[in-house]
């Protein structure tokens, strides 16, 4: 084939079966992609995850498109494309409601050797950048594990394989690319992926990429607070967070995730552990019956641990209850924020999820009414139930709470009907300048 390197003769091909029609089907807009990037004369196929998961009988959850063109050439080529990242540009080519992110094929390299702006690696062997561009088999030997870096060539339907992928699907096995201990210290995130999709496709870890999983924890320091924050969500908001947590737990992995929550486990806190599995559970559970999961309970939940010793610190000092509460929610947002970052939309109603626990004690008179109308109730009354089932004797208080709501039903006709349309916003007439300030002399 014209567009393909010499290189390939020494990967094996497989018939693709129905793969092709099946992303023809779920994600046209990739196989659009690659048939606009091949009609430029570059080298273009669907790689990664989605290929993998379909080879399973999966969903994709996204779609990869890899080629010999550079970010630039891409973004020349689509009207909506924009190069995003700076350790590792890819491209993100909108094509009608899918975002399919289009990678330059990398090679493997040397960084400490070459002084371009391209690529840099710490002392440790930490990829700082790594945008040195190759081959596909350059790319394929790159990715993280083998079940990953299977390419889907639409043109031949077939799957081209450089690493031994199709063996490691059929023996169901997760297997790093090359040296585990080099590929974890290149990028430590490859860890927490191997966790992932350990848990989510259930495969077993090779005996060296397990190896080096164990042994290595410690290179997560060095991973940024941001990029820690979302591969969290992914690991627990994934739909297999009980199985997840269970593989870090085996692994002595929570200590560089939740610092603080590790340690409470550690002091032995008889319901931390439960309480922190309930939740994961019930967020699988929540994720399976399609509802909606947030990122401020599941954290609110994992942090509470850490939330109690503190209190109990403050409490020694002589604090008063709900001022020693208050204290230890900002001192256990504070701590946790050096190792996962947690963006302010998701610490505040943490933050209030953690105040209701207090708050929901005062249920005296109309104040029932009132703390049922706050907008964290449904949260904070469903992590109260939570407690107690992790075995925190709460005083009968969630099924006080679970009566109060059978008993005063919403009458839900009284709600204003949600509209589909938004109403126009209120433009509010901004007070000239010599006015604005009087409300404070
Ligand atoms: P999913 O989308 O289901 O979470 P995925 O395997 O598609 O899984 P993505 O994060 O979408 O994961 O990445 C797409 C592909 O890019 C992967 O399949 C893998 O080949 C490659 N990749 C992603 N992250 C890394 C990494 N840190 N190191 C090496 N290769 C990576
Ligand atoms: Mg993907």
């Amino acid at each position: 084939m014209a567009n393909e390197p010499e290189a390939l003769t020494k990967a094996e091909r497989y018939p693709a079966a129905d793969i092709g029609e099946q992303i023809r089907d779920i994600c046209p807009q990739s196989i659009e992609i690659v048939d606009g990037l091949r009609q430029h004369g570059f080298e273009a196929y669907v790689v990664g995850g989605c290929i993998r998961d379909l080879m399973l009988g999966g969903q994709p959850k996204d779609f990869d498109v890899a080629t010999d063109a550079r970010p630039d050439d891409v973004v020349k080529l689509f009207k909506r494309a924009r190069v995003v990242g700076r350790r590792f540009q890819i491209v993100h080519v909108r094509n009608g409601r899918e975002v399919v992110e289009v990678t330059t094929f990398r090679a493997a390299h040397d960084a400490r050797d070459t002084d371009d702006h391209e690529s840099e690696q710490s002392d440790t062997g930490l990829l700082l950048r790594d945008n040195v561009y190759g081959d596909l088999c350059g790319d394929a030997i790159r990715r993280d594990f083998t079940v990953n870096a299977l390419y889907f060539c639409p043109q031949s339907n077939e799957i081209i394989d450089y690493v031994g992928a199709m063996a490691d699907i059929k023996n169901k096995t997760l297997r790093v690319i090359g040296d585990p201990v080099t590929r974890y210290q290149e990028d430590p995130v490859r860890m927490l992926r191997a966790v992932r999709f350990h848990a989510k496709l259930g495969f077993a870890l090779a005996p060296e990429t397990a190896d080096a999983l164990r042994n290595n924890g410690h290179l997560l320091h060095q991973v940024a607070p941001a990029r820690m924050f979302d591969e969290v969500i992914k690991l627990f908001l994934g739909g297999a967070a009980a199985k997840t947590l269970d593989i870090i737990l085996d692994f002595d992995l929570l200590q560089y995730l939740f610092p603080a929550t590790a340690e409470a486990l550690e002091d032995g806190q008889e319901y931390a552990l439960e309480l922190i599995q309930a939740t994961m559970q019930n967020t699988d559970t929540r994720i399976a019956a399609d509802k909606p999961v947030t990122p401020a309970f599941m954290y609110a939940a994992v942090l509470w641990p850490a939330v109690i010793e503190l209190r109990e610190a403050c409490l020694d000092q002589g604090m008063y209850k709900d001022d020693a509460l208050r204290e230890a929610a900002h001192a256990a947002t504070m701590d946790q924020l050096q190792t996962t970052a947690i963006p302010k939309r998701f610490s505040i109603p943490m933050r209030e999820i953690w105040d209701l626990q207090s708050r929901l004690h005062l249920k005296d008179g109309k104040r029932a009414e009132k703390l049922r109308a706050h907008p964290r109730f449904r949260a904070a009354y469903d992590f109260i139930l939570l407690r107690e089932q992790a075995g925190e004797n709460l005083e009968g208080l969630g099924e006080w709470w679970t009566r109060y709501q059978e008993e005063n039903p919403v009458d839900e006709s009284a709600r204003p009907a949600p509209s589909k349309r938004r109403p126009p916003r209120k433009r509010r007439r901004r007070p000239p300048r010599n006015q604005q300030s009087q409300g404070n002399q």
